[in-house]
C-alpha cells in the first residue's frame, strides 16, 4: 500500500519536471569544481566568500582535531560544550555587537528551536511568505496562531498587526537576504513596525552573515541596527562563513531561554569542536581579508550589467544571489542543461522551493570568481537564454 502510494507521487512529481536528484561532487568547493566527473565553472554554491576550502579553515580544522578529536560527543547541555564552541560563540556576539550568541549544529535547527521555544499557543507569529522554509515549519511546529504576509510588504504587515488581539506575544520573522530572490529585507522600517505594535523582530541572515557589512558582519551592520531594534538576529556559518553550523544572538535573557527551552538545541549532539575552530579561522579572516567582500560587489556589479546588456530577465537583486526568472520548470531544466554544455553549472530552482510558474536559474556569484569567470557565464548564458524570454531594454 504505502510502496504504490510512494511510487504514485515520485511519478506525478516526474511528470510536473520537479523530480529533484543529486549529482556527485568529487571536489572541494570553489569556483570550479568536479561533478559526476566532470570539471565545470559553478555558480550554484553559497560559499560567497570563497572560504569553504580556504587553507586556513583548513589547517585550523586539522589542528583542532589533532587536539580535540573529531566527534562532539554529547550535546552542550551534557559534556559537549568545549572552549572551542565557547570562544566561538564569544567572537560572534562581539562581531555582532550582541551581548550573546548560541552556537546551533545548522541553521534549519536555529530557527525551528528559537521559534518553537519563544512562541506557543495563543502567540502570533507573522512571517513574510516568501521565508525559508525552516522559519515557516518553525512557525507550524510552535502551536502559535500563524500568519504570512505579502513579500516585503510593510503594508500588509500592518493591516495584519492591527487585527491581532491584545492577548498573546508577537513575534515578526523575515529572511534578512531572501534565498531564492536575492533581495533584502526593509530590516529598518520592519524594526519600527515592530516597537510600535509591541512585536519582537527576528531576521535570519544565513545568506548576508559575513558578506554584507563593512566588517562582514550582515545585515543588522548594513542597516546599524542593535540588539534593541532587532533582538534575534539568527546567522549560519556554512555559506559566506565557508564552515558549518549557525548561531542566534540577542540579549542574556534571550540566549538563557534558548538554552533552557530550544529542544533542537538541547536534544542534540554538539558540533564537532574543530568545526567550531574552522569558523573561527574564517572570522579572522573576514577581518584580514576584506577584498573578498570588495571583489564580490565588483562582481556583481559586472554581472548585473551585462545581463542587463543582453536583455536577460534578471530579478531585482543587488547581492551576490542572482535570479534569471524563466517561469515554467522545463524551460528552466533546459537552460540549466544547456549551461551545462557550456561546462558551467547552474541550479534550477523549481516548485515548490517557489512558486508555480516562478521556476528559476538562481545564479550565486563568489569571491572565488574572476572577472573572466563572470564573462564567460554571461557568454554561455547569451547562447543559452531563448529570445522569447529576453526582456525590453530599460528606458532610462
Ligand atoms: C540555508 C538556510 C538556512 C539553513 O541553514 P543550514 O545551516 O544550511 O541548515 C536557514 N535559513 C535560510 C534563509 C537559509 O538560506
Amino acid at each position: 500500500m504505502l510502496t504504490e502510494a510512494l511510487q504514485r507521487r515520485l511519478a506525478e512529481r516526474h511528470e510536473q519536471s520537479r523530480y529533484r536528484s543529486r549529482r556527485l561532487l568529487d571536489s572541494a568547493q570553489g569556483a570550479r569544481i568536479v561533478v559526476d566527473g566532470r570539471e565545470f565553472l559553478q555558480f550554484c554554491s553559497n560559499d560567497y566568500l570563497g572560504l569553504a576550502n580556504h587553507p586556513q579553515l583548513v589547517s585550523a580544522m586539522q589542528n583542532a582535531a589533532a587536539t580535540y578529536g573529531v566527534g562532539g560527543g554529547a550535546s552542550h547541555l551534557v559534556c559537549g560544550h568545549s572552549s572551542l564552541h565557547h570562544q566561538l560563540e564569544e567572537r560572534l556576539a562581539d562581531i555582532t555587537g550582541r551581548d550573546r550568541a548560541l552556537l546551533f549544529s545548522t541553521g534549519y535547527m536555529a530557527n525551528l528551536g528559537t521559534v518553537t521555544a519563544l512562541m506557543g499557543k495563543g502567540d502570533h507569529i507573522l512571517e513574510d511568505r516568501l521565508n525559508h522554509a525552516s522559519l515557516l515549519d518553525a512557525g507550524l511546529l510552535s502551536g502559535a496562531r500563524f500568519q504570512r504576509f505579502q513579500h516585503n510588504d510593510i503594508d500588509d504587515l500592518e493591516r495584519r498587526l492591527k487585527k491581532l488581539p491584545l492577548e498573546g506575544l508577537r513575534l515578526i520573522v523575515v529572511d534578512a537576504v531572501f534565498s531564492m530572490d536575492g533581495d533584502i529585507a526593509p530590516l529598518p522600517e520592519l524594526a519600527a513596525l515592530a516597537k510600535r505594535y509591541n512585536a519582537y523582530l527576528m531576521a535570519d541572515d544565513a545568506h548576508g552573515f559575513g558578506v554584507l557589512g563593512k566588517a562582514g558582519a550582515g545585515s543588522s551592520e548594513l542597516f546599524g541596527l542593535d540588539q534593541d531594534q532587532l533582538p534575534v538576529l539568527m546567522g549560519t556559518l556554512g555559506k559566506g562563513i565557508g564552515s558549518f553550523g549557525a548561531f542566534v544572538a540577542g540579549s542574556e535573557v534571550l540566549i538563557e531561554s534558548l538554552i533552557q527551552f530550544a529542544r533542537p538545541y538541547i536534544y542534540t549532539t554538539a558540533m564537532p569542536p574543530a568545526v567550531a575552530a574552522a569558523s573561527l579561522a574564517s572570522l579572522d579572516i573576514l577581518k584580514s581579508e576584506s577584498w573578498r567582500r570588495e571583489h564580490l560587489q565588483c562582481l556583481i556589479k559586472r554581472f548585473r550589467d551585462g545581463a542587463a546588456g543582453l536583455a536577460l530577465p534578471m530579478m531585482d537583486s543587488e547581492t551576490a544571489i542572482q535570479p534569471l526568472l524563466v517561469g515554467e520548470e522545463s524551460q528552466a531544466i533546459a537552460i540549466s542543461k544547456g549551461l551545462e554544455a557550456e561546462g558551467v553549472l547552474v541550479s534550477a530552482i523549481r516548485p515548490p522551493t517557489v512558486a508555480a510558474g516562478q521556476s528559476r536559474l538562481r545564479i550565486t556569484l563568489s569571491a572565488a570568481h574572476s572577472e573572466a569567470d563572470i564573462d564567460r557565464l554571461l557568454g554561455a548564458l547569451n547562447k543559452v537564454v531563448p529570445a522569447a524570454l529576453r526582456v525590453a531594454p530599460r528606458v532610462l
